[in-house]
């Protein structure tokens, strides 16, 4: 651990510090650890799957709809499109919550 002076009043400060103790000036920018960084990365890639999904998900049961031979196999169709897509909101809603708390959690501390 070496020592730096403040670039603001000049005090001698710790180079692993990111704020210096005498004026509060911010030396370094506090950086996300490696494990933030990951719960970060797996927070965007959870939402651009979960995005994806429900794009080829609303998709693939309106082609069943199309080519559902009786109003009774359209009528199952669209129900069971309505429930995949509630549980698919369901798990994304929530999917979000608990890796947006861990991503919250990781966040830089100053
Ligand atoms: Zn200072």
């Amino acid at each position: 651990m070496a020592l730096i002076n403040c670039p603001e009043c000049n005090a001698q400060i710790s180079d692993s510090a990111f704020k210096c103790p005498s004026c509060a000036h911010q030396v370094r920018k506090p950086k996300r650890s490696l494990f933030g960084k990951i719960v970060k990365a797996v927070f965007i890639i959870f939402n651009i799957f979960m995005l994806y999904s429900v794009f080829t998900g609303m998709g693939a049961s309106g082609e069943v709809i199309n080519n559902a031979a009786s109003d009774a196999e359209r009528a199952g169709a669209a129900l069971g499109a309505g429930m995949g897509a509630m549980m698919l909101g369901i798990l994304w809603v929530v999917g979000d919550i608990i890796i947006g708390m861990l991503v919250f959690l990781t966040r830089p501390k100053s």
